[in-house]
């Protein structure tokens, strides 16, 4: 599939050195992952998918004034991106109770909370990425506190921008995960949102029937991953419609 220099493989994306010094050529996988990669799947299409959803939400945000590493998609499963040092930080944004935080706090699923509220854990898959307090962070050095300040604020203008995105084609942006890298140059460092959003890294859930369209179908073996990935992306008007998109997808997959 390709002769470049692979940087790095992840759960569901590979890294390889770009065209241009500075870049990066990030590759969207079919294959997911849950519960620290104790539960596994390939599930055909779902790479394409994050690759146009992550797209379309990071151009996007770059409108709104929010820098990201995206430069441009250059095919069904790759785009090409600004090398940046990943900050060793998931950041963590809830509008409504789920997931871990309903486990760990004793909150119902799908209840709102009184405001946004922004965690980090430390990504260290060996430690299954602990949740940590702001004062891990600078204590230890993963980030600076002006670096602190700056993420959270990126996070809160994230949140209420795909708040409003999503609400208006009919889903509810319960939580996300996003991640920041340092990117260098002549000038200095700059602070980059990085990797992906997509319905991998969200919880999305339809405003109406409160329908996963998100990765927790997967985790929770609810059946039709890529079906509801694909529903996000036609609401967002990547796609044209569900059942056209999953035929086309599989015969993109036998092609690359
Ligand atoms: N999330 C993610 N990667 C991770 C952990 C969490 O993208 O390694 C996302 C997850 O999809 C959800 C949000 O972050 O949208 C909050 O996840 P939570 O802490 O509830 O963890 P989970 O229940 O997924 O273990």
């Amino acid at each position: 599939m390709s002769r470049r220099k692979q940087i790095y493989e992840g759960k569901a994306k590979i890294l390889y050195e770009g065209p241009e010094p500075g870049t990066l050529i990030q590759y969207f996988k079919d294959d997911a992952t849950a519960f620290n990669a104790q539960k596994k799947a390939t599930l055909q299409g779902k790479g394409v998918l994050n690759n146009r959803i992550s797209e379309h939400i990071m151009i996007a945000l770059g409108r709104i004034g929010i820098p990201t590493h995206f430069i441009k998609r250059v095919n069904m499963r790759e785009q090409l991106i600004k090398k940046v040092d990943i900050v060793p930080l998931e950041v963590i944004c809830r509008n409504v109770a789920a997931g871990s935080m309903s486990k760990r706090l004793g909150i119902d699923e799908g209840t709102q909370l009184p405001r946004a509220i922004v965690e980090f854990c430390y990504k260290k898959d060996e430690l299954g990425d602990p949740l940590i307090a702001e004062e891990h962070v600078t204590a230890f050095g993963w980030a600076t506190p002006q670096e602190v300040d700056e993420m959270v604020s990126y996070t809160l203008r994230i949140n209420d921008f795909l708040q409003g995105m999503f609400f208006g084609i009919g889903i509810r942006l319960i939580d996300f995960k996003i991640e920041f890298g340092r990117h260098y140059d002549g000038d200095g460092v700059e602070l980059l949102l990085a990797d992906e959003i997509s319905p991998d890294s969200c919880r999305l859930w339809d405003l109406e029937t409160d329908k996963k369209l998100d990765k927790d179908r997967f985790r929770r073996d609810l059946g039709d991953v890529t079906e509801a990935y694909a529903e996000v992306a036609t609401r967002l008007g990547i796609l044209k419609d569900t059942q056209g998109s999953v035929t086309k997808l599989s015969v993109v997959k036998s092609e690359d």
